[in-house]
């Protein structure tokens, strides 16, 4: 392999913290790498009521929806139907309240997993299930 292609995540702990993921690590056998990506992988929860920004009622509620995601690729439009992506959004004004860096995030995904169809199976996809798609693998 050319060049450095291991990318690091750093995250900041404690030494007491960092000494128990290395233990909770080593208790399953586990890399730090392995050990992070099952968590993730397995982290799983509903996200808190928020105060929406429109109306200031404290009713955002988040869903997973079917959305249209239009991608640009040497000059042709392509539309990826995504299932399952998130959207919070107020019961009470029902306006979509958007998190930029949130937004910014699944973009990034959806670009880098249209690249990698393309370069792997040739084709742009039709869909992609945002659920599957979130899923590490630890492969690049
Ligand atoms: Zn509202």
């Amino acid at each position: 392999m050319i060049g450095d292609s291991k990318k690091h995540l750093v995250s900041t702990m404690t030494e007491r913290d960092k000494l128990k993921a290395n233990l909770k690590s080593s208790l399953y056998s586990l890399s730090i790498d392995e050990l992070v990506i099952q968590a993730i992988n397995s982290y799983e929860r509903e996200i808190e009521p928020m105060n929406c920004p429109y109306c200031k009622e404290k009713t955002v509620v988040s869903s997973k929806e079917k959305m249209v995601y239009s991608i640009s690729i040497d000059n042709q439009d392509y539309d990826v139907r995504i299932i399952n992506y998130p959207r919070n959004y107020c019961k009470s004004c029902n306006k979509e309240f958007k998190d930029h860096q949130t937004t910014m995030f699944l973009s990034e995904l959806i670009d880098m997993e249209v690249f990698r169809a393309l370069r792997y199976e040739g084709e742009v996809p039709k869909e992609f299930d945002l659920r599957k798609l979130i899923v590490m693998s630890g492969k690049e």
